[in-house]
């Protein structure tokens, strides 16, 4: 029988192996680390999981490709960027996971991301394994002609490892509906095939779900629904702090409002705008997905409820709820002492690992209810998988339909989240419950697959 403590010194091994097998990737350390320290438990508890081999296949990626992406801007001028697909695990299903474009894309960070997938996905409940992808591509101020052959020069090499049975990519920061239409164009193109389940996010008259946009920000707002109600509360008068203004928060700032609270903050990474009517998420919408602008001119336009503050920190702004949405490591320890002071009740990741290790064990510490991105924001990635299911049986839904299934998806992940922390001894730890219930989904299906 292997104690408790020889499992965790096994661990750290593995964890001091990691950093030297993968250099210069401190994202995917920070993502093992932050997983494999809660497995403890587990491994002690349920024997067969501690067999030589399977952490640590769990903790290599399946296969890892790494391409060249040229392209020529408006002027004719080539530039080279370079493309990641990172497919992680597919014991569960074809892998699945979103495209990042943004200039800080590397292989660690996509790394990271594809791990964290794995778990999220198994949380879900459904059919598919995890994976990620992207290019440090930066979108920003380029014409729809230059993002067009980007997009078309990436899926040139991409479209051999994609398939509506092997590998189905999306969105994540910098890749929306526009990018996915050039990408699903191209992809058509190139193999004379109309799949639609190799990719999701597409547009609604086009094989896309509806409720696909919305159902990050959507999902996050009923997990964060789930831990108040488990704590005798509900959403109705409560402020909330919301970080980013693209798709995640926008829908984010969208179904608070649905539901009785209301977000008083929005930001990019020039500063962020406080609003103490609540933000007004039509005049965002416009700001941020029609005209491709940026938070100040939202602030501009709005009147006198609203102030920019430039390269300010949004947790400064006191509120009942915290919905961290822009990106990874963006809520450090300094900003949970500044939530807890103000008395924050609930923080729920809408982005992928917004905030540190510090961050979450100070907001745990204090009491603070600490839902993590792999099970709060997995709204996003299941109603992708209920896209392949409509692809799949070439039908639609209504966006009642979808919308019940999320509701349904969300709250099944926060009980399984809550009831996996208190049969391993951390109640209220929806990390430890997280990371345990995705790791036993996905480490069954491996067992009872063999060593491959
Ligand atoms: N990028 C999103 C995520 O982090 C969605 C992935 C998908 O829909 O495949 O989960």
């Amino acid at each position: 029988m292997t104690t408790r403590s020889e499992t965790r010194t096994a661990l750290d091994h593995l964890l001091t192996e990691i950093e030297h097998r993968n250099p210069a990737q401190p994202e995917f350390h920070q993502a093992a680390h932050e997983v494999l320290e809660t497995l403890a438990p587990v491994l002690a508890a349920r024997p067969e999981y501690a067999e030589p081999g399977l952490v640590e296949r769990l903790v290599e990626p399946e296969r890892q490709v790494i391409f060249r992406v040229p392209w020529q801007d408006d002027q004719g001028r080539v530039h080279v960027n370079r493309g990641f697909r990172v497919e992680f695990n597919s014991a569960l299903g074809p892998y699945k996971g979103g495209l990042r474009f943004h200039p800080s894309v590397n292989l660690g960070v996509i790394k990271f991301l594809g791990f964290e997938q794995v778990f999220k996905n198994a949380l879900t409940g459904l059919g598919i394994g995890g994976g990620k992808g992207g290019s440090d591509f930066d979108p920003h101020g380029r014409s729809d002609a230059e993002v067009m052959r980007f997009c078309q020069s990436f899926m040139t090499e991409l479209y051999r490892h994609i398939g509506e049975h092997t590998d189905v990519p999306a969105g994540d920061i910098g890749v929306g509906g526009r990018e996915i239409g050039y990408l699903f164009g191209q992809y058509r193109r190139i193999t004379n095939r109309w799949e639609a389940g190799v990719l999701t996010g597409k547009g609604a008259g086009w094989g896309g779900s509806l409720i696909r946009p919305e159902a990050t920000g959507y999902g996050n707002v009923l997990f964060a629904a789930a831990m108040l109600r488990e704590r005798g509360e509900d959403l109705e008068g409560q402020t909330a702090v919301v970080s980013g203004s693209g798709n995640v928060a926008i829908y984010t700032i969208e179904k608070l409002a649905a539901l009785g609270a209301n977000a008083v903050t929005c930001s990019d990474s020039s500063g962020y705008v406080v609003d103490e009517k609540g933000i007004d998420v039509e005049l965002l919408k416009q700001v941020k997905e029609v005209e491709r602008g940026r938070v100040d001119t939202y602030a501009e336009r709005r009147g006198s409820s609203a102030r920019f503050v430039p390269g300010g920190r949004v947790w400064e702004v006191p509120a009942d709820l915290a919905l961290p949405s822009a990106t990874q490591n963006e809520l450090d320890e300094n900003d949970a002492a500044t939530l807890v002071r103000n008395g924050v009740k609930a923080v729920s990741e809408g982005a992928n690992m917004p905030a540190t290790p510090e961050a979450v064990h100070l907001l745990q510490r204090s009491g603070v209810a600490f839902g993590p991105g792999k099970a709060a924001n997995a709204g996003g990635v299941a109603v992708s998988a209920l896209e392949m299911a409509q692809n799949h049986a070439r039908t639609s839904w209504t966006a009642a339909r979808v919308e019940e299934e999320l509701t349904r998806i969300m709250n099944d992940i926060h009980t399984t989240c809550h009831e996996t922390a208190d049969r391993y001894g951390a109640p209220g730890d929806y990390v430890t419950g997280a990371n345990i219930a995705g790791f036993e989904r996905v480490a069954d299906a491996m067992l009872a697959q063999g060593v491959i």
